[in-house]
């Protein structure tokens, strides 16, 4: 059997639910196993509707179960500024508090369910790699500071003592974040779900969806969904199961790697905090420990053949090199998934027809956002107007030229890695300039 990740490795057994082999009803059916379908089946099965959920493979088996399991409650490359600008300023700041909350969403379902699954809210670190971007960072923290997030701003040397890494200028933390076992995370919430009363069926792909009378029906191989709403919940796995859905986000192959444990005197000096980090460059540095020690960190590929093996040694010689670790134990695992990205990195709702909604949340960050995303489809699910949500919701728009474009976040990485460069040229050619003391 192919390992997906670090996180299915350690998992240990896990009984698979049966294939979907009979015709059922349900008020909500949603259309995949991970983060988003997950939430929304608890939440709605919470409220009293019955639901159903069905994954084409197993819990977890896309993005969220491949994921680093850093939990960010903010969104990639966009701050509250910036979405209140674009979406106006009360959709605008509905749209922030609904990521505001999301990672103490996160941590209170895993307490109230009890799930086990190394969660620690211990918070999310971003450093800044260059003068401009703590710039950046410091108006970030102060723009979600003045919306009661507890954002802290850090210098060089505070960030170097919290994170142990070297040639920062400064970084800030949301300390509401944290990190977790994605997919014992996702297994417990599988587990709270169906013992609100929702049905699970794995290894049952949703093969067509129809208008039905009072509905919609869903067809798997051996048997039928007949429910008043749907979701579909599938981000970058989805195929052509919904004409055309596929060709509105960029679908991004991110790589992980988790290496062998780490010495205990080591893992003492680094992080000792245990938050996650990511970076603010443009090829994003990310790192974190898991409860045995192992460093995890992650990265996009340029492409080329040989990815599979290529892209996990650059990314163990980036940690070693960023980490000053010149004898950083070997890799012990290597994955990669998808990740669906909007072109404006912001959740979105897709009207594909009354009662009939997909929604992302992902973008590369989701883990908090996909959970939240299922609390506020709970509404809709329930008689809420999808329009009322704080989530953007419109009918799908195609990305033009979607064909050559879904390959641009790839080819324009050599292109993030150059101006990266740069920055550290520039921080590196200031510090030549500052005169020493007394000459
Ligand atoms: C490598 C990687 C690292 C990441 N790291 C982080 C991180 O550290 N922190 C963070 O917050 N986010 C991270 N993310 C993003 C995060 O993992 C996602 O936002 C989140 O898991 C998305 O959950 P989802 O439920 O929307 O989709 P997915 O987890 O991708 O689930 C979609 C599911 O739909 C199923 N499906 C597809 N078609 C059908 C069908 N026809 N019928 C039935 N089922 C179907 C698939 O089998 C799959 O299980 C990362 C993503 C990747 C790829």
């Amino acid at each position: 059997m192919t390992v997906l990740s670090l996180w299915h490795a350690i998992g240990g057994p896990y009984p698979e639910r049966p294939p979907l082999a009979q015709s059922v009803d349900a008020d909500l059916a949603i259309i995949g196993g991970g983060f988003a379908g997950l939430s929304t089946a608890l939440h709605a099965a919470e409220k009293g509707l019955s639901v159903v959920l069905l994954e084409a493979e197993i819990i977890a088996w896309g993005a969220t179960g491949r994921n680093a399991g850093f939990v960010v409650p903010n969104f990639a490359k966009k701050d509250p500024d910036h979405i209140t600008a674009e979406l106006g300023a009360d959709r605008g700041e509905r749209l922030i508090r609904f990521a505001s909350g999301s990672a103490d969403l996160v941590f209170d379902l895993i307490r109230r369910h009890e799930i086990d699954c190394q969660a620690e809210q211990s918070g999310w670190i971003q450093p800044a790699h260059s003068a401009a971007a703590f710039a950046k960072v410091r108006s970030r923290a102060a723009q979600w500071a003045s919306r009661g997030r507890t954002a802290v701003v850090m210098d060089g040397a505070e960030t170097e003592r919290v994170t142990g890494a070297t040639g920062y200028v400064g970084s800030w933390t949301d300390r509401s974040g944290g990190v977790l076992d994605p997919v014992a995370y996702a297994r417990g919430l599988a587990n709270a779900a169906e013992a609100t009363g929702a049905r699970i069926f794995e290894r049952s792909p949703v093969t067509a969806i129809s208008r039905a009378s009072d509905g919609y029906l869903l067809t798997t191989a051996q048997g039928t969904v007949r429910a008043g709403k749907v979701f579909i919940a599938t981000n970058a796995y989805g195929g052509d199961l919904q004409p055309g859905l596929a060709r509105t986000y960029f679908p991004l192959r991110v790589f992980q790697i988790a290496t062998d444990p780490l010495p205990r005197e080591i893992r003492t000096r680094l992080l000792p905090g245990n938050q996650s980090v990511s970076d603010t460059r443009r090829n994003l540095f990310t790192f974190r420990f898991d409860a045995a020690n192992r460093l995890i960190s992650g990265g996009m590929h340029v492409f080329g053949p040989g990815a599979e093996r290529r892209v996990p040694r650059a990314i163990h010689r980036r940690l070693a090199t960023m980490l000053g670790l010149t004898d950083l134990p070997p890799i012990a695992h290597a994955w990669s998934g998808m990740a669906a990205v909007e072109p404006d990195f912001l959740p979105h709702l897709v009207d594909l027809g009354p009662g009939l909604i997909a929604g992302f949340a992902c973008n590369g960050r989701g883990i908090a956002l996909t959970t939240a995303l299922g609390r506020e489809l709970t509404a809709w699910a329930t008689g809420t107007p999808a329009s009322a949500l704080p989530i953007p919701f419109a009918p799908p728009t195609e990305i033009p030229f979607h064909g050559l474009l879904r390959h641009a976040p790839n080819m324009l990485l050599p292109w993030s890695m150059l101006r990266d460069r740069l920055d550290e040229v520039r921080i590196a050619k200031r510090q030549d300039n500052v005169p020493l003391s007394g000459s």
